[in-house]
């Protein structure tokens, strides 16, 4: 499932190439995604708009047009943002002839010339062949094509009027680099919570975009236990707690997300920091810092790792 740093990790591979574009055609699939707005209402806001800016909120992508209308996306579980160009040319093998775009694995199964062949024939049966999985496809100035991937259908994909902000963003947390994110306030926020620290990091009301995997990483950088009550935490775990937040989203970012079962990035490629994870993934392991074996219990149903040794309940003095 993406979280904050692989949204990031698409927003800037999407933006230098679609900022100041025109959105010329929006097309879209039969299926529907869990949140979605009418093929009418994408056409009425998002088509013949320029895009003045991509922000991030939280796991959300804000394609922010002219006019003062946003494109906002969520890619649940397994959504994928594909940009293709359509000047590239489809080899004989399937592969596509471009310096960015060849041989990545895995690639979308469709070719460019398959995009722009299905977008003029308009058949839902050839749609549905040369597409799997893709829900809507945006064509954008330049040549360029914006393809929405998703497998399971989890994600959201809302046009919003000018002044129009969707629900699930007004309740959101605040961002883990907000300079508002203090330790003073989550301890603050943590007093009123009776609940696992695991859980404090996943709900998102109060911190935003740290989703199971960097939940894991996190805690395992702070040193403190997954099964902590928040409401126990002092002053320095909270310290702790936004330094290896920030540290280990950042440096996601850097290495292009973490690819462990569909993530991709608008260009089809996978990130690299499934490579570095300490404890995610890696029970029945060694940990890396100290050998003890790492263990996973579930949380809110959810699988949490951690080392039993590095991660006793420091805060706790009693
Ligand atoms: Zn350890």
């Amino acid at each position: 499932m993406p979280e904050l740093p692989e949204v990031e990790v698409i927003r800037q591979g999407l933006a230098p190439r679609l900022v100041g574009r025109r959105f010329l055609a929006v097309h879209k699939g039969e299926k529907k995604l869990r949140r979605e707005s009418s093929l009418l209402r994408l056409q009425r806001l998002v088509v013949g708009r320029r895009l003045t800016a991509l922000k991030r909120r939280g796991k959300y992508l804000l394609f922010q047009l002219e006019g003062g209308a946003t494109l906002v996306i969520h890619l649940g579980m397994t959504g994928r943002l594909l940009l293709w160009r359509a000047t590239l040319v489809p080899l004989a093998d399937g592969q596509v002839e471009d310096s960015g775009h060849k041989g990545c694995e895995p690639s979308p199964p469709f070719s460019l010339r398959a995009v722009e062949m299905a977008a003029a024939a308009d058949d839902v049966e050839l749609h549905k062949f040369l597409f799997p999985h893709v829900h809507l496809r945006f064509q954008v100035e330049g040549d360029f094509w914006l393809l929405y991937q998703d497998v399971r259908r989890f994600g959201q994909v809302l046009a919003c009027a000018p002044g129009e902000v969707p629900e699930a963003l007004g309740r959101m947390g605040r961002e883990p680099f907000s300079r508002r994110v203090k330790p003073e306030w989550l301890l603050e926020m943590g007093r009123r919570r009776k609940c696992p620290l695991k859980n404090f990091l996943l709900d998102g009301r109060t911190i935003t975009g740290i989703g199971n995997i960097y939940a894991s990483e996190i805690m395992f950088a702070a040193q403190l236990s997954p099964t902590l009550p928040v409401s126990r935490l002092t002053l320095r775990d909270w310290q702790r707690i936004i330094m290896a937040t920030r540290r280990i989203l950042r440096l996601a970012i850097r290495r292009g997300g973490t690819t462990v079962n569909d993530y991709l990035n608008c260009e089809g490629k996978a990130g690299l920091f499934q490579f570095e994870l300490m404890v995610y993934g890696r029970a029945g392991e060694p940990c890396k810092k100290c050998g003890a074996l790492i263990e996973r219990l579930v949380q809110a149903g959810r699988s949490t790792f951690y080392c039993p040794w590095c991660q006793k309940n420091q805060a706790i003095n009693d």
